[in-house]
C-alpha cells in the first residue's frame, strides 16, 4: 500500500488557518462597510453615547473588541463618564457637532 504524500497532510492546518483569516477579514470588512453605510464613523477615535446619554470617545474596530460585548451597532461596555456598565452606540457622523466632540473628550481605556 503506497504511503500518502507528506505534503497533503502538512498542508491541511495551514489551509484551515488561512480560511479562518479570510473569514475574519471578510467579517471585519463587511461590518466596517455596514457601519459606514449607516453613517457611523468607526475607528480609533469613535465618539459614542451610552444609554444614559453620556458622551465619550472609544476605540471601535469592527470585529475586534477585547473589553466589550458587541451586538451589531450596539456594544455593552464600561462608560467612564457615568462609571457604569451599559450599552453604547456610535454617534452618527451627521450628529458630530463641535459641541458633541467637546463633550466626548473623555477617552476610555485605549484598548479595543
Ligand atoms: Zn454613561
Amino acid at each position: 500500500m503506497p504511503k500518502k504524500p507528506r505534503a497533503s497532510r502538512e498542508g491541511q492546518p495551514k489551509k484551515r488557518f488561512l480560511r479562518a483569516v479570510v473569514l475574519v477579514a471578510g467579517t471585519i470588512a463587511l461590518e466596517t462597510a455596514y457601519m459606514r453605510k449607516r453613517g457611523y464613523a468607526v475607528g480609533l477615535k469613535t465618539v459614542v453615547r451610552c444609554r444614559a446619554g453620556h458622551l465619550f470617545t472609544t476605540i471601535w474596530i469592527p470585529g475586534a473588541s477585547l473589553k466589550a460585548v458587541r451586538l451589531g451597532t450596539v456594544r455593552l461596555q464600561y462608560c467612564p463618564v457615568g462609571r457604569h456598565f451599559t450599552s453604547v452606540r456610535p454617534v452618527k457622523e451627521a450628529e458630530l457637532t463641535d459641541e458633541v466632540r467637546e463633550a466626548a473628550q473623555q477617552h476610555d481605556a485605549r484598548i479595543p
